[in-house]
């Protein structure tokens, strides 16, 4: 699977990255040319991560759309949905992929203490009201 050894040499990146702290979230940003389907990434990372330092976090991943350049007429074109690869001006076939190739790690979130206690404090309060009656969050209740 495509996904799984993307999430293998992810796990590389950011094992190294985290240096022995403990991530919370991995920002990534994959280009649509990719073929990547965001949820079977983030199911891959999971299996990936089950067993080690990295399990618990997660993969947020932002879809990089396609944007062509024309050698022909050099405008520029967004390929939002279609995988026609042609210019939008003049309907070229001639261009090439400016963005929409990136797998990129734009971000790690590691966990450090005061986060873990204030997530777990947020956990607390949401848990709570969701129990109870269900209220907008109340400021300066502490
Ligand atoms: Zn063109």
């Amino acid at each position: 699977m495509h996904e799984l050894s993307l999430c293998r040499s992810l796990f590389e990146i950011v094992t190294r990255a985290a240096a022995g702290r403990e991530v919370e979230t991995v920002h990534l940003r994959v280009g649509q040319l990719r073929q990547v389907i965001p949820a079977t990434l983030e199911y891959c990372w999971e299996m990936t991560c089950a067993h080690g330092p990295l399990a618990g976090s997660r993969l947020a991943v932002e879809s990089v759309p396609v944007r062509l350049e024309c050698h022909d007429c050099h405008a520029t074109t967004l390929i939002e949905h279609a995988l026609v690869l042609v210019c939008g001006q003049c309907g070229s076939g001639r261009v090439r992929p400016i963005e929409g190739e990136e797998f990129i790690v734009t971000t790690i979130d590691v966990r450090t203490q005061e986060c873990a206690d204030e997530a777990a404090d947020r956990e607390h309060k949401v848990s709570g009201a969701s129990a109870g009656m269900a209220q907008t969050a109340q400021d300066g209740d502490n």
